[in-house]
């Protein structure tokens, strides 16, 4: 997967320093020390992010995709905005 040939470790401690200034100070559950296994999307597909776009993928650890998916995205894209 092209995402994971760019970010070989987790890259979601870094990504949340970009959004701190929204979501306050956050440490992901790996703090960036785990291998990325997944491409994650910054802009979930059902929200019409763009599946295959680099720009819109995040190589991260399960562990962060599973915290991130069930604790911040359903805030930040609620579930009807198809
Ligand atoms: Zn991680």
């Amino acid at each position: 997967m092209l995402v994971l040939h760019r970010d070989s470790f987790c890259q979601m401690e870094a990504w949340l320093e970009c959004w701190s200034h929204r979501l306050g100070k956050l440490t992901s559950p790996c703090r960036g020390f785990a291998l990325a296994t997944m491409a994650h999307h910054i802009v979930p597909t059902r929200a019409n992010g763009p599946h295959f776009d680099l720009e819109n993928g995040l190589g991260v650890c399960k562990a962060c995709h599973d915290w991130w998916t069930a604790t911040w995205e359903p805030k930040i894209y609620p579930l009807r905005l198809r």
